[in-house]
């Protein structure tokens, strides 16, 4: 029996579905968004780097209030053996702009602020409830919810599986199939507390400005991974992650990564001192475009990292998860409005529109990328950054040695690990693979 219509259901509370909740309350429809957390955010793990741009598309003014931790002002991309780092660093005055592009935040607080502006937009949202099952009438549509708190069904014009990467209901009615280990990554986090001028003068920041530190190399003992630090305003975040798949290949747990980055010369210092609070473990979708699964069908669409819309090359995945969220809820509107049903064929509307955008077009260029690196993981992430530390090496220390033997050296030691034909495959694969 159903106990209550709504226009749509919202399944989770994390960054795709409190944008699509957002969007389609404020824009007039009666909406009832679920969450099985204590409170929106519990659940949720992010580095956290939060991209301005898509929130300003759902929440022009969100400046005012959102609970921003600090501005970027400052990228270093670091590649990493054992005991030093090679970087590419940028920093801009630029970036102190009246409106910046990047802040950290730290979710728990963030998604609760969302929340509340979902509510302010007039939504219903239900916290500590867990979405059991989707309910389909005789045809297959999906047709509403049930809870684990009450045995009757919720009604829904349209269901918005906004459950994040682990979300079990759609696997479990077979509308995707579960995340492959290859196309997975786990990723650990520690939250290290150090006083806001600490980080200032370590970092060299001024006021709110922020700076991130994105890591490959040794540190991921040879698997296709990522570390990262991320500096808040009292707080460092500290996280590494590689492919599930690896991890169940190899001998390492993502702890031992962790303590490995947390004791690595060039990280140790900027810590030290640090009193930690939490610990957090979280899968990443890291298959890119050839894992999206389908985004809709009768009566439901799926957004977010459900829908594996996450871009590991770019380390992006909040700002598509807000942008699914968005699109979707803007695809919905439109059919409301039109009183068209929410059938499979006019919820296709929502799949052209994000074709359309940023989130299908970026996954869709590095598409090769992912399996590639998983591919040749361990000269991506071992021993080219180990000859790329000692050709720095060589070349700043002088010692007598002349310059031309350098460089025959540098170049011997490259063709010893990769042989001539390896290194020009790896670079015609890594070049195909980027453009
Ligand atoms: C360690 C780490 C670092 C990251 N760093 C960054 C970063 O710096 N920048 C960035 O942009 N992205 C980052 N990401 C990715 C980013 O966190 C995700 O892309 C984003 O959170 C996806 O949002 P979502 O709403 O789709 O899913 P989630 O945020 O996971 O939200 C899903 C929600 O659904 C709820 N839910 C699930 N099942 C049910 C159910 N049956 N009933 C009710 N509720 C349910 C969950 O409790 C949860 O609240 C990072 C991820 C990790 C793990």
């Amino acid at each position: 029996m159903i106990e209550e219509e709504f226009d749509a259901v919202v399944i989770g509370a994390g960054m795709s579905g409190n944008a699509a909740a957002y969007t389609m309350a404020s824009l007039g429809l009666n909406v009832l968004q679920l969450e099985r957390g204590e409170y929106p955010g519990s659940k949720n793990v992010q580095g956290a780097i939060m991209y301005a741009n898509m929130l300003e598309k759902i929440i022009p003014d969100f400046r005012d209030d959102a609970p921003l931790e600090r501005h970027l002002v400052e990228q270093r991309l670091w590649v990493m053996d054992d005991t030093s780092h090679t970087g590419f660093h940028h920093r801009s005055d630029h970036f102190n702009e009246a409106k910046p592009n990047r802040y950290t935040i730290i979710r728990a607080q963030f998604d609760k602020w969302f929340s509340r502006k979902v509510r302010e937009a007039g939504a219903t949202v239900l916290c500590e409830t867990t979405v059991t099952e989707l309910v389909r009438d005789a045809r297959g549509r999906v047709i509403g919810v049930r809870t684990d708190r009450t045995g009757g069904i919720i009604g829904a014009d349209v269901v918005v599986l906004a459950e994040g990467v682990c979300g079990l209901l759609g696997t479990r009615a077979g509308l995707r199939s579960m995340p492959k280990p290859e196309t997975v990554a786990l990723a650990v986090k520690e939250m290290h507390f150090l006083p806001e001028e600490l980080i200032e003068q370590r970092f060299g920041l001024n006021g709110d400005e922020g700076c991130v530190i994105e890591a490959v190399g040794t540190i991921s003992r040879g698997m296709a991974g990522l570390g990262f630090l991320y500096t808040n305003k009292e707080s460092i975040s500290l996280g590494v992650g590689c492919l599930v798949s690896d991890f169940a290949a190899v001998s390492e747990s993502p702890y031992a990564l962790l303590e490995g980055l947390k004791n690595h010369p060039s990280i140790r210092p900027l810590i030290a001192g640090s009193e930690i609070k939490e610990y957090a473990a979280h899968l990443i979708p890291e298959g890119g475009y050839k894992a999206i699964p389908q985004l809709f069908g009768d009566g439901w669409v799926v957004v977010g990292d459900a829908a594996q819309l996450n871009n590991a090359v770019h380390r992006e995945g909040s700002n598509l998860a807000m942008t699914s969220g968005r699109i979707a809820a803007e695809a919905i509107v439109q059919l409301k409005r039109r009183s068209h049903p929410m059938t499979k064929r006019n919820l296709s509307l929502y799949k052209v529109m994000l074709d359309n955008s940023f989130v299908v077009k970026d996954l869709r260029k590095h598409k090769d990328m992912p399996a590639l690196l998983h591919t040749n993981s361990s000269n991506f992430f071992t021993t080219y950054p180990q000859l790329l530390s000692q050709a720095a090496q060589s070349f700043m220390r002088v010692d007598g040695t002349p310059k031309i033997d350098k460089e025959k050296a540098t170049t011997a030691a490259f063709v010893k690990a990769r042989s001539r034909w390896g290194l020009v495959s790896d670079a015609i694969r890594l070049a195909c693979a980027w453009r």
